[in-house]
């Protein structure tokens, strides 16, 4: 029986110390619900787990000097829902947070290991592509912050070096005048990884109008990615539902789709489109209420 180390630190230094330490043999555990899983089909073997729960640099939402949010990556998706600055300035992703897996995978899984398992159908991370998110890592060099869409390299490949450790998210606020939204479609409602998802924000001037279009997909293509064919199109005409229903059609094509269990590449490419189109209609329904 192999033996495994737990270390427990208490800061962020320590923490950093123990992967220097340990090297390419240590696994960071925040939640531990990807990362468990992953030691219980032996997908991963580290001869040690530094759990980061308690390093106190990483916890915590709060409203920045310069006009951001910040999120710690020890945030769980049950308190970034429910966080009140969150659900007034980036409402996004307290809604995407809101739809990550069930109660107990909300309590007890992380906004930082969702970016760190760089899933391209990880939930949090279309709502952080519209908000244009950078993520703050610290390492042995010290810090550095990565735009969002640069930390993301690949399935499950990220800018995150083996030694480097995610603190968190900035995130900057959206205005009043903008609107958002996040769908994603599983196999069932809860307990259910994303087949499609989208994130939306736009500033809307007047009804059907809009300004700074910004739609993510996730689980569309090796990453989340920014649909960018779509938010041109949005920019240039009134969206009303006939022109929301063409718009949506173009959605495809900034996603590479793949077939896997969850869903084939053709349905992937039509529900991505349709996943935009009911949110673009229901965002109309709810603005002139
Ligand atoms: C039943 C079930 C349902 C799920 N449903 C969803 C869903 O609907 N949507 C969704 O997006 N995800 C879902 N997930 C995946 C998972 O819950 C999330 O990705 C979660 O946010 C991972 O966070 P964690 O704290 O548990 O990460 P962990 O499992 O602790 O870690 C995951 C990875 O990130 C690394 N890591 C963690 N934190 C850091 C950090 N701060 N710095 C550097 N590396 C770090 C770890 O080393 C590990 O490689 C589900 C998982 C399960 C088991």
């Amino acid at each position: 029986m192999t033996r495994l180390h737990v270390a427990i630190p208490e800061s962020i230094d320590e923490a950093l110390g123990l992967l220097g330490k340990w090297g390419r043999e240590a696994a960071v555990i925040a939640g531990g619900t990807d990362l468990v899983v992953e030691l219980k089909d032996r997908l991963k073997s580290p001869k040690a787990l530094i759990d980061i729960g308690r390093v106190p640099e990483i916890s915590g939402i709060r409203e920045t000097e310069g006009g951001d949010v910040w999120i710690g990556a020890l945030s769980t998706h049950a308190e970034v829902a429910s966080s009140t600055v969150v659900k007034e300035t980036a409402p996004v992703l307290a809604d995407a947070c809101a739809q990550v897996g069930s109660p107990q995978i909300r309590n007890r899984g992380t906004i930082g290991g969702n970016i760190s398992t760089a899933s391209p159908a990880g939930d949090t991370i279309p709502a952080l592509y519209v908000l244009e998110a950078s993520v703050e890592i610290i390492g042995p060099k010290g810090k550095r912050v990565v735009p969002i869409e640069s930390f993301f390299q690949g399935p499950k490949k990220s800018a995150l070096a083996f030694d480097e450790i995610v603190l968190g998210v900035k995130v900057p606020k959206l205005g009043k005048e903008y609107v958002s939204f996040f769908r994603k479609l599983g196999q069932r409602k809860s307990l259910a990884i994303s087949i499609v998802s989208v994130a939306f924000a736009g500033r809307c001037q007047e009804p059907g109008l809009f300004t700074d279009v910004r739609i993510a997909f996730g689980a569309v293509a090796p990453t989340v990615v920014r649909a960018r064919t779509v938010e041109k199109a949005i920019c240039n005409m009134k969206l009303d539902p006939k022109s929301a229903q063409y718009i949506s059609k173009l959605a495809f094509r900034d996603c590479v789709p793949i077939t896997d269990v969850r869903g084939s590449q053709g349905y992937r490419e039509v529900m991505a489109c349709n996943l935009l189109y009911e949110g673009l209609l229901e965002m109309g329904r709810v603005r002139k209420a």
